[in-house]
């Protein structure tokens, strides 16, 4: 099956760095929305949906393309380069 994204190779096995929440949100006392986990390194970051969109800027800052939902019972991941939906594990 070909997948229509070429950086499958930055997905690492993270550990999400601040599993209570967006990083930059909790730093700020600010709130969020969604929270999405980046694959590269392990960020966490609130979605486009928050106000704040710092998964969305930890792209941009980090040029780290892949993230997960960090949703409960979401497992969905995007690569923000592609614009695609990947299929976790295959
Ligand atoms: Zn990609
Ligand atoms: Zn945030
Ligand atoms: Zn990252």
């Amino acid at each position: 099956m070909s997948v229509p994204c070429t950086h499958l190779d930055q997905i690492n096995d993270v550990t999400p760095r601040t599993p209570e929440g967006c990083e930059e949100c909790l730093q700020a006392g600010d709130s969020w929305v969604h929270l999405r986990l980046c694959l590269t390194c392990g960020h966490v970051g609130c979605c486009d949906s928050s106000k704040n969109k710092h998964a969305t800027k930890h792209f941009h800052a980090t040029e780290h393309p892949i993230v997960q939902s960090f949703q409960p019972g979401e497992d969905w991941v995007w690569c923000y380069v592609d614009e695609v939906y990947l299929q976790p594990g295959g």
